[in-house]
């Protein structure tokens, strides 16, 4: 097994506000189920809770959304990954499909090929 050439990437963090934003929208969409389900009382108020819970778990859950952006060692074109998943297994370019996996630390990671 040979290690194929490793190209350096660049970590995206999401914007907090962006996520904060985003668990409003489902704030909203919960709080308006919940309202209605409190015809089943025990539902409802359960569905109340995470409707409060969900712009503080979006944000709490911001740092697991950091994608990291580079070129494919192997055919050079940009790939998009969310960092979470490339970390723990690796993952497939989506172009040339031949397997990666992540190298290096946070802030100094790599893509890296296997042949
Ligand atoms: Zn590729």
């Amino acid at each position: 097994m040979s290690i194929n050439q490793a190209t350096t990437v660049r970590r995206i963090h999401p914007n907090p506000a962006a996520r904060f934003a985003e668990g409003l929208i489902w704030f909203a969409i919960l709080a308006v189920i919940g309202v209605i389900l409190l015809i089943i009382p025990p539902i409802g108020i359960f569905v109340l809770l995470c409707a409060f819970i969900a712009p503080v778990y979006c944000v709490l859950m911001a740092d697991s959304r950091d994608k990291l952006v580079g070129p494919c060692p192997y055919c050079g074109n940009e790939i998009r990954v969310l960092w979470q998943k490339a970390r723990k297994r690796g993952f497939n370019c989506k172009w040339c499909k031949r397997r990666l996996f992540v190298q290096g630390v946070a802030g100094d990671e790599r893509f890296m090929g296997v042949q």
